[in-house]
């Protein structure tokens, strides 16, 4: 992985070369077709998946006809403040805005030119969201948005390479991207150059050493995304001297089911759940966000907590993909009655007991010592569910600072010549620590800035 002298030969050139076919890539591609460019993506697995695929494939956006259908009113500002407001105002408001600004226009163009079948997520808000604006496929899974994207891209004629790993770039003395090098699985190296790049290789999650490096709180747990997603665009801006920025943020999730490793949806908690240790505790605020609440979990003997909810909240964890596959694979415990399920998961009953009259209490009104607000939201009622979960790192959010068009900025602040970057490559919307992730900013930031990065990157 390096950045090579441009004194080179290239097999073949093309205008605009992607790097990595997650949804940041493949929604560049997209926009990139559209505005006639000749695009080559290159994606270093044999099917493209990347994070995205393994996402509740949840898009955020403001403004929809989507939301309008349901009577919601939102708009990119509103959207842009509840991104600002999660992050203590510490990400690039400039960014925030464009992204919010097409937001909306970004997930009708997806469900409508391409064929993506997003829809509003309706019935619960997810923390720090005013207002519904979660745009998902039915099944709400990853896999059914990378798919469909995929066909896409597909049926667009965009020409792709799977199976195609970039490991060098060749820049001028500026800079100026004049081509990468990819290596096949044969060992074979090809060598293409291009007029410009967008690098959509996601984060730095599958990189110990850089998690060590730059979030340091994280460096123990467990990693939850795509393992491919090794930093290459850190080690390649470092090298060019672009701009990091964000380094130390990320998307963690509190509820990772141990040991089956599926996502068990957070509107469990949103809706009226609780999480417990292993002695039976409360130990947060739940409604905080489930990205720091990793670490929270991770903190508890055995770093391990237990979801515990109810019938109704069983019945809407099972509107999701993933929470049926958990249910399927054994995770998810119940008890007619708070002895049963103690019994059930090896938790203390007494405390158990305690846990649930405390948020019993909550529903009726008493302030909660962890500051949440139960009220407005049914109270558990017997019988009972739980899930044992850990926290894991999902993403990471830092990457290489960019413009509002996408477009990468070295340490000085001025652009780089030819370099874009979108998705979990560039600096994300969510400030510099774990807490300022809003649900959603991961798919925000690949889909709307990969649009923009195509879009732009296209113009003669
Ligand atoms: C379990 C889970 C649930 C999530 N749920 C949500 C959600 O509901 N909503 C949300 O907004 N976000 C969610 N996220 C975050 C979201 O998945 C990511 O932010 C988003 O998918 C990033 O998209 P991307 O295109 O940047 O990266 P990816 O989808 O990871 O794609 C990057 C691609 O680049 C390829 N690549 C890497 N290096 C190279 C290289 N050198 N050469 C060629 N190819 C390369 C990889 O193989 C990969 O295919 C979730 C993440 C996880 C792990």
């Amino acid at each position: 992985m390096a950045v090579l002298p441009a004194d080179v030969a290239f097999d073949v050139s093309v205008p605009l070369v992607i790097v990595g076919a997650g949804a940041c890539g493949l929604t560049a591609a997209l926009a990139a077709h559209e505005q006639g460019a000749g695009v080559l993506v290159l994606e270093r697995d044999s099917v493209p998946r990347g994070s995205t695929a393994m996402s509740s494939g949840m898009i955020p956006a403001a403004g929809t006809r989507f939301q309008a259908e349901h009577g919601v009113e939102d708009s990119p500002e509103l959207l842009a403040r509840d991104i600002m407001a999660k992050n203590h105002d510490a990400a690039d408001q400039a960014v925030v805005a464009a992204v919010t600004a097409a937001s909306g226009a970004t997930v009708e163009w997806l469900a409508d030119r391409w064929r993506v079948p997003l829809s509003l997520v309706t019935g619960f808000l997810y923390p720090g969201h005013s207002v519904m604006r979660m745009h998902a496929p039915p099944s709400r899974t990853g896999a059914e948005l990378i798919g469909a994207l995929s066909r896409a891209v597909e049926e667009a004629g965009v020409d792709m390479v799977t199976e195609a790993r970039v490991t060098d770039l060749f820049a001028g003395p500026d800079g100026r991207i004049e081509g990468l090098a990819y290596g096949r699985p044969d060992g074979t190296v090809e060598r293409v150059g291009c007029d410009r790049l967008v690098l959509a290789c996601n984060g730095y999650g599958g990189n110990p050493e850089m998690v060590r490096r730059f979030i340091p709180e994280m460096a123990g747990a467990r990693y939850h995304g795509h393992a491919g997603n090794v930093g290459d665009a850190v080690t390649w801006g470092e090298a060019l001297g672009a701009q990091l920025a964000d380094m130390g943020a990320y998307q963690g999730h509190g509820s990772l089911a141990e040991p089956h490793a599926i996502l068990i949806t957070w509107a469990l908690m949103m809706e009226g759940g609780i999480q417990v240790n292993a002695e039976g505790r409360r130990f947060s605020n739940e409604h905080l966000g489930y990205s720091e609440q990793a670490a929270a979990v991770i903190a508890q003997p055995g770093a391990v907590a237990w979801n515990v909810y109810d019938a109704r909240l069983h019945a809407l964890g099972r509107d999701f993909d993933d929470y049926r596959e958990a249910e399927a694979a054994g995770a998810v415990r119940s008890g007619a009655t708070v002895a049963e399920l103690a019994a059930a998961t090896g938790l203390p009953a007494e405390a158990l007991a305690a846990s649930l009259e405390q948020a019993a209490r909550g529903v009726a009104g008493e302030t909660d010592p962890f500051g949440r607000d139960f009220t407005g939201k049914p109270g558990l009622q017997a019988p009972y569910y739980a899930v044992k979960v850990t926290g894991a790192l999902f993403h990471t959010q830092g990457g290489l600072a960019v413009d509002p068009d996408g477009r990468v900025l070295r340490a000085d602040g001025r652009r780089m010549p030819n370099l874009y970057a979108g998705g979990g490559a560039a600096r994300g919307l969510s400030g510099s620590a774990g807490f300022g992730y809003l649900s959603g900013n991961g798919l925000l930031s690949a889909a709307v800035l990969g649009r923009i990065c195509g879009t732009v990157a296209s113009r003669p």
